[in-house]
């Protein structure tokens, strides 16, 4: 008899648990056995398998791959990687599909699985479809074989080839001890920059911040770095390189939001009418920006997987989260890839007659909270927010995608339940500091009535 899996693991876009807990050598071994039979019943044959730097990812490497391997499928084993280097071996090696093993931006005692068939990430009821597979004990049997193939070099030189950077730009790079260190600064010293490194040993057990440049904490030695240094900008990473953070010359963080402003605006300058999408969270200058540089805005759900659904929907050159997912597809293959959008913010630097911080000065101000994440029981997070939805829908125009973003005269209102936390997200933005009052203070008093489930707390801006 095996033990049944924690349900919980199974997330909306990837698998992720705790390490001795949730993932063993022998659940490990099980996930594979899913993903392999998932893939040679969609009538694939061959995996590519990547793994990050953490100290469980290499034995979970050799269960998942016996696990896929027993069902017949063949694994392409690619080394530790970034998880863009996982995608672009999707790209470059077609294979019908493929697995990166990574906690991504999670404590070290964290791991997961980011699956992919075909081009693209498993997410939703697909990773469902996956969980019931492995609880049934469903599998397909056979004899898959292993071999490895590195493409590290191939990734370096072709995004080489697509990036021009037509001077050398001073930039520290924080690796957070991440994966962008595996193969990041021999890339960017390749296109030209002049790089100061922070922190670009992988190290698993993260010595010095937690891998999430979105987090204005884990920015304090970047921002030091870089006003230390004199340089340009800083570039952060998360800790698979799938997210990126920048900091200005002068130490300012630019948010997810700003940074696809400037890369809407260098995109819109070479491909007229674009369509580029951003996603709830974001700021409704972005949307606007957008269309004032002639582009068409498109508002998508938040979560990497389906800004980019919604791209490839929308046929959109670009796409991004206010987390620091950035996707290009005017040059590039549409996946997020931290690494890259590094490159292009770099070629924008050098070309660009302004700072980095002047880029965005004629943007109004606008007031805005951060996302605020407020505590609430799963089983009650998605109820609240859809009762709170059709009372707003009375009174006031309502975008309903993914929670909902009320739109009030003079600014807006997410309030969206969380796919992977027990939380309700909130985020406000005015075209003032009053109005901004205005508007939280009708959202709490609307919330009110759910006290104590949800409490929106005092002094939110
Ligand atoms: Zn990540």
């Amino acid at each position: 008899m095996t033990e049944a899996i924690n349900p919980q693991i199974f997330r909306e876009y990837d698998i992720r648990g705790l390490v001795d807990k949730d993932l063993t050598q022998d659940s490990t071994e099980r996930i594979g056995k899913g993903i392999g039979t998932y893939i040679r019943r969609n009538g694939g044959k061959t995996l590519t398998v990547g793994y990050d730097m953490r100290v469980s990812s290499i034995p979970f490497r050799d269960s998942l791959i016996r696990g896929i391997n027993s069902t017949g499928c063949d694994v392409i084993n690619i080394g530790m990687v970034p998880t863009p280097v996982a995608y672009f071996s999707l790209h470059h090696l077609k294979p019908d599909g493929g697995v990166m093993i990574t906690g991504s931006h999670n404590p070290a005692e964290f791991n997961g699985f980011k699956v992919s068939h075909g081009l693209h990430s498993l997410y939703g009821e697909r990773i469902q479809e996956l969980r019931e597979l492995i609880d049934r004990n469903d599998y397909e049997l056979g004899m898959g074989k292993l071999r490895h193939e590195s493409i590290l070099e191939d990734y370096i030189q072709s995004i080489c080839d697509l990036v021009k950077v037509s001077r050398s730009v001073k930039v520290v790079v924080d690796g957070g001890n991440g994966c962008f260190g595996i193969v990041g600064p021999k890339l960017l010293n390749r296109i030209g920059a002049d790089i100061t490194e922070l922190y670009c040993e992988p190290d698993g057990n993260f010595p010095n911040h937690h891998p999430d440049p979105t987090v204005a904490k884990n920015m304090v030695d970047l921002i030091d770095k870089v006003k230390e240094e004199g340089a340009e900008l800083g570039i952060g990473f998360d800790g698979d390189a799938d997210r990126i953070g920048i900091v200005d010359e002068k130490g300012n963080i630019i948010w997810g939001d700003q940074l696809l402003m400037i890369f809407a605006r260098d995109l819109l300058k070479r491909k007229p009418g674009a369509t580029v999408v951003g996603e709830v969270k974001c700021s409704q200058n972005l949307f606007k920006d957008i269309e004032k540089h002639g582009g068409t805005a498109v508002m998508s759900a938040a979560g990497h997987s389906l800004i980019k659904k919604k791209m490839q929907e929308t046929n959109a050159l670009l796409a991004g989260e206010m987390s620091g997912h950035i996707c290009f597809a005017d040059d590039y293959y549409g996946f997020d890839d931290a690494i890259y959008a590094a490159c292009r913010i770099l070629q924008i630097v050098a070309s660009s007659k302004k700072k980095i911080s002047e880029m965005l000065t004629d943007v109004p101000k606008t007031a805005a909270t951060p996302e605020i994440r407020v505590d609430c029981p799963d089983d009650r997070k998605f109820e609240i927010v859809r009762e709170l939805t059709e009372n707003f829908r009375k009174q006031y125009d309502v975008i309903d995608l993914d929670g909902v973003r009320v739109n009030f005269k003079n600014g807006w209102a997410l309030i969206r339940a969380s796919n992977t936390q027990p939380v309700i997200v909130f985020r406000f933005e005015a075209n003032n500091a009053d109005q901004l009052d205005v508007i939280i203070s009708l959202v709490r008093k609307a919330i009110s009535k759910y006290e104590p489930i949800v409490t929106l707390g005092k002094g939110l801006c």
